[in-house]
């Protein structure tokens, strides 16, 4: 593929994210594989402009004006490989997380279990620490393929990416996740994995709004009350900004009604944020990572 076709100009970002909200990327590419990859780093190298790095926008709020500079998208830069003797799982940064967990569950491979349903790739979930039911993917992560802007790579263990609750130090720069190996645990039943993630699916299924675009949890938890709690405790449910609205079924949601704007999801955050902070005097930290200007 020629770079005319691999970099585009002013690509819309609304269909980028879980949110369904956001202007356009300046410039904007989707490598599928090693080639275009390295033509879109040579590409971004040649430029002086920022860049943006995204999965599949899943935690992502996108201002309406868009980001300026390149956006480098991963969520088509797809593989994996499981190794059913070992348990060792080798995915590229594209690959969608739940669909991982789900074809584990079918070889009796355990350790993916808390992934269904979370709708990010492999490479937001190495960045994010990805996690749920008390499980998280800095307890199966054995080394992450790091390609940094200079344009070297690097194999990386948990230990060098600072892991905690939601948090990477990949979240400060411009590092990028090419490939994650992960360990999962061989010798268990198909039945048995398949079992215990539909337990977790159906638990999300009814205490989690899926109808509607979200980004999942808005805010991290702050001890030792959980974010909905608090939310919740102060009647918040249902209130609306624009067309975005806390949601009913779990008050750490902030719904897309279907025409909200990043700004309108942007200010229902501050307004929760502000709510909280008031009464509660707990300062609310963003989970969902909120790119350009607001
Ligand atoms: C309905 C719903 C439920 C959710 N439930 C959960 C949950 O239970 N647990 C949970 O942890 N999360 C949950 N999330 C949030 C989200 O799915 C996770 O944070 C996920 O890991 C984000 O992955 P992504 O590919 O969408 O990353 P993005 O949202 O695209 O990006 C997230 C961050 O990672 C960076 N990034 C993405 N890809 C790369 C890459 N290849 N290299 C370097 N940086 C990169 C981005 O720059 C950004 O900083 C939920 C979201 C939704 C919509």
């Amino acid at each position: 593929m020629s770079n005319d076709n691999l970099i585009q100009k002013c690509v819309s970002l609304a269909n980028q994210t879980s949110y369904k909200v956001g202007g356009d990327a300046q410039w904007y590419a989707a490598p599928r594989n090693w080639d275009e990859l390295a033509a879109s780093f040579e590409w971004y190298q040649s430029q002086d402009m920022p860049l943006t790095l995204l999965g599949a926008g899943s935690n992502l709020l996108i201002s309406d004006r868009g980001l300026p500079g390149f956006v480098l998208s991963t969520r088509y830069f797809r593989g994996y490989e499981f190794n059913p003797e070992t348990g060792i799982l080798v995915a590229d940064a594209g690959e969608a997380i739940a669909k991982l967990a789900w074809k584990a569950a079918k070889r009796g491979l355990k350790g993916l279990e808390w992934a269904v349903g979370i709708p990010g790739t492999v490479g937001g979930g190495v960045v994010m620490n990805a996690g749920a039911h008390t499980s998280c993917l800095a307890d199966i992560l054995v080394s992450a393929t790091i390609l940094s802007p200079d344009g070297t790579i690097a194999e990386l263990k948990p230990e060098d990416l600072a892991y905690s609750y939601r948090t990477s130090n990949l979240q400060r720069g411009d590092r990028l996740v090419v490939r994650a190996t992960m360990q999962l645990e061989p010798g268990y039943s198909k039945a048995e994995i398949m079992e215990m993630s539909n337990q977790n699916w159906t638990q999300r299924k009814t205490t989690q709004p899926y109808h509607l675009p979200s980004c999942g949890s808005v805010f991290r938890n702050p001890q030792p009350q959980p974010a909905a709690n608090l939310i919740e405790q102060l009647g918040l449910k249902g209130y609306k900004i624009g067309d975005a609205q806390i949601a009913h079924r779990h008050a750490n949601f902030i719904l897309n009604c279907g025409t909200a704007t990043a700004k309108d999801i942007f200010e229902l955050i501050r307004y929760a944020q502000e709510k909280v902070e008031y009464h509660w005097s707990v300062s609310l930290e963003p989970e969902v990572k909120l790119l350009g200007e607001f």
